[in-house]
Formats: C-alpha cells, structure tokens, sequence
C-alpha cells in the first residue's frame, strides 16, 4: 500500500467537503462512542480493569524479548512453526513461501491491520493466490480496492447504496436495495469460497506466551472458518500482541469489546493452539505464526514512544477523535488512522513521509480518557512533533521557528512588549478592527473560521497609567 501521509491536510480538505462522507462519519463515530460509554457505565469493575490492563501491558512490553521466546516455545510443543520478519517485505517472503511450500492457489484471509501494514494482498495475488477477504466490510473494500477507513470497520464510509453499486458492478449482482440482502449475497459468494481455499490468513488479537494459544476475536465468525476449513492456517502478528498468559487474557477480552463497540463480549472469541491433534475432527493440517517487528523495536527503544506499544486496536480513540470525526480515516494516508496513526505512523513509515500527522490533532485529550489501556496519546503527539522538527526540515518550519523567536524576544523586554501593544493596535485598525473583529491576510486560514478579537483601542498599561493620573 502507497504511503501517502504527508498530503494529510489536501486529503481532509477534500474529506470535509464530501457532505455524504460526514454524515456517515459522524453517524457511525458517534453511534460506536455511545455505545463505549454505555457498556462502561453499566460495568462498574471496567475503570479498575482498564488500570490492570495497562499494569500487564507495561509489564510485558518490559520484557518482551522474555515473552516472545517463551510463546515461540510453547507454539512449537503444540506442533506450530514461528517466523520472524524483520519487516512488511520479509513477512510478504515468509508467507509467499508458505503457500509455495503447501502448493495453495486460493487463499482466504479474516481482518488484520497487520496484513494491510505489509501489503499482503498485493504479494500474493502477484505470486498467483487467489486472495479474498472474508470480514464483510474487508470484502467490501478490497472489491472497491480501497484501504480500511477505521480500524474496527474497515468500510464504514461506505453508504447502502454505494455497497448495491459496488456489487453490481464487481460481482454482477441483482440491484440489492436492503442490508440483509446485501449481507446474503456475501454469505452465498464467501461460503463457497471457503469450501475451495487451501490456506486461511488470521490477524491476531493476542498471542499467550504461556500456552501458545492464538487469540482471535471477531463479530461475523469468517475468522473461525478461516482458521479451521482450509488445510493450513497462517497467523499473523505485530510483536507487541504477546501477553504472558490465560488470566491476563481474562482482563483484556472484558474491555476490549467493551472499548470498541460497546458489546460486553464479542460474537466470537477463538483460541487456537496450533494445528489439529490426533484424533481431533476440526482444525489445520499444519499452523504457522509470523511475527512482525517493522519499526516497533525502533519504539520499544525510544522511552517517550515505548507506551504506544500496548494498543490493543480497539478503535475507541478514532471515535472521540474530533480530528479523525472530521478528516476520516483515508486523509492519514495509511492503515492506521486517528490519533493511534498519528502517534505511530511517524516510526513505522518514517517520519519524513508522515510529518503532518502529529500536528493534526487539537490535543483534547479525549482519545487518553476513552483508552482501555490508559495510553497517553496527547504526550507522544507532542514527542512526535519535537522529534520532527528536529529532524526534518518540514515546509514552514523555518517561519515558525522565527515567528516563535520573535515572540520570545517580545516577551523578554518590557520595551519590546510595549512596542508590540501599540503596533499590533495600529495594524488592527489597517485590517478592518473597527466592528470589533480582526481580519488580516496573513491569518485567514484561522479568522475564516474562527472569529479573532480586535486588540483593545488602549494598552493596559496606557490606561493603568490614564487611571493613576
Ligand atoms: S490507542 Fe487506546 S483507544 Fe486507541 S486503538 Fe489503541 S487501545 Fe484503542
């Protein structure tokens, strides 16, 4: 997939002025928020937990290196196999070769950011795999050959009617006016691409070191057919999935459903602990787990970033998220949105081709109350943002960095303040201070929009001085 995230602020402007896009966006964001807070409110243990949750994060991205050998360990007792990629182009070989290695044409795969982070359709369609996604919504945008809008709903920027379209055009369907029909029409096509394929592609939920069990928790249950009908299934993970064992599980499968659509548990909670045994009817012929690192040892190393690691994808930030609400996810130009994409993005594709993320939040803070894990996401905006501007040379940075210095040397002298008062209320009255309002070229992008007071027609001091004779 193109990284296009510096065009963030060309790709919002033309997200808000799609009225159809907003409504949608609005609609769904806020439905998913409603439901969060809902679910916590008439679950009084949830605050506690979300506490807990956060302590064994930090407790196993600690020692991670400890957790991922003991998984691997385990993974193989049960007659699983590991792999280890260094990064999205490793991971595309290791996978390619697995379906090379088990001769498999046709490929189905459940809902993983993780595989829309190394582009992995792409791969094995170019090596001859029929690939084809399963999750509805996956299906829907890899039919309109598009990137996930959300990272809980990947098409949820698609209207009905743009659905009915889109499968008349790409499956020569019947015009399909209702919802249900529509998700029948998938069932009938997916079943029987189920019934065909010889190797199921998973993401992973978590991964528990101590058991090796694979945790997969879904809505639609296309990822246990993934997992279990085709002879070979391939899980595919982000290093940071691992925790250490059932109990701390127990903890994340309360708030995870909870935080991302306001379910008390999810529809589907598969644990999968390698491939079929002897004497066992369902399941794999063999199991494959590919970890990926990608940049996130290059955040398991940076103290300020580390945090960022315990995100278990429940989209929550996304939908508090007035930025995300407004831009959507397709503006951040790259699998990951909201304020989690604007935090990560950065390290995992360079900060170079993500410099605008960081700086488009308004820093509320909303996203930091509403996670589950308790990530401070405003604080690693703002790391992100020193370390841009330390190392890139961002357009405008030079001006900012003047206009900063000019203000601080202002601030700095009585006399230059002073000077500054009077001057700034003679140039309001050059740009149209009198009715009140300031409106100077230089500052449109912000008065546009927002309205700007006029200085006052005396300096305080001027009038304190007035007062005393
Ligand atoms: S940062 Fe927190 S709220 Fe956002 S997706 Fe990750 S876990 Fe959920």
């Amino acid at each position: 997939m193109q990284v296009t995230s510096d065009r963030f602020s060309e790709n919002a402007r033309r997200a808000i002025a799609d009225q159809g896009l907003q409504q949608a966006l609005s609609q769904a964001a806020g439905r998913f928020d409603v439901h969060r807070t809902a679910a916590f409110e008439a679950f009084p243990e949830g605050d506690g937990l979300r506490d807990l949750a956060r302590e064994i994060k930090d407790r196993t991205i600690g020692h991670l290196d400890r957790h991922l050998l003991r998984l691997s360990e385990s993974i193989e007792k049960a007659g699983g196999e590991v792999h280890w990629a260094a990064d999205a182009a490793e991971a595309r070989r290791i996978i390619v070769g697995l379906t090379e290695r088990y001769g498999a044409r046709r490929v189905v795969k459940s809902k993983s950011m993780t595989t829309e982070e190394i582009g992995l359709n792409e791969a094995l369609e170019e090596a001859g795999a029929e690939t084809v996604e399963t999750d509805l919504g996956e299906y829907i945008i890899q039919l309109a050959g598009e990137a996930p809008f959300h990272i809980i709903a990947p098409a949820l920027h698609k209207t009905r009617e743009e659905v009915t379209e889109l499968f008349m055009e790409k499956l020569g369907s019947p015009r399909l006016e209702r919802r249900e029909d529509l998700m029948l029409e998938a069932r009938g096509r997916l079943r029987d691409i189920f019934r065909r394929a010889d190797l199921g592609i998973s993401g992973v939920n978590f991964a528990v070191a101590d058991t090796g069990t694979v945790v997969v928790v879904e809505n639609e249950g296309n990822a246990r057919l993934t997992t279990s009908l085709p002879r070979v299934h391939v899980a595919v993970m982000g290093m940071e999935k691992v925790i250490p064992d059932l109990e701390s599980l127990a903890v994340f499968l309360k708030i995870l459903a909870r935080s991302a659509t306001g379910q008390s548990m999810s529809s589907y909670v598969s644990l999968l602990s390698g491939p079929r045994g002897d004497g066992e009817e369902d399941g794999p012929e063999a199991f494959h787990l590919v970890v990926l690192d990608n940049g996130r040892s290059r955040l398991l190393a940076d103290p300020e970033l580390r945090e960022v690691l315990n995100c278990i994808r429940c989209g929550a930030c996304l939908n508090v998220c007035p930025v995300y609400r407004r831009a959507g996810g397709h503006s951040y130009g790259w699998v990951y949105s909201g304020p989690i994409g604007a935090v990560i993005n950065p390290s995992l594709v360079g900060r170079d081709r993500a410099a605008q993320l960081p700086f488009a939040s308004s820093l509320c803070g909303a996203c930091r109350d509403v996670c589950p894990v308790r990530i401070d996401l405003p604080r690693m905006l703002l790391a992100q943002r020193r370390k841009i501007v330390a190392e890139t040379r961002r357009p405008g940075g030079r001006s900012e960095r003047l206009a900063l210095k000019l203000f601080a040397d202002t601030m700095n002298s009585e006399t230059r303040y002073r000077w500054a008062g009077r001057a700034l209320y003679r140039l309001s009255r050059l740009f149209g201070g009198r009715d009140g309002w300031w409106r100077p070229p230089l500052l449109s992008g912000w008065t546009r929009l927002r309205d700007f007071p006029a200085p006052a027609r005396e300096t305080f001091r001027d009038r304190w001085r007035k007062r005393k004779g």
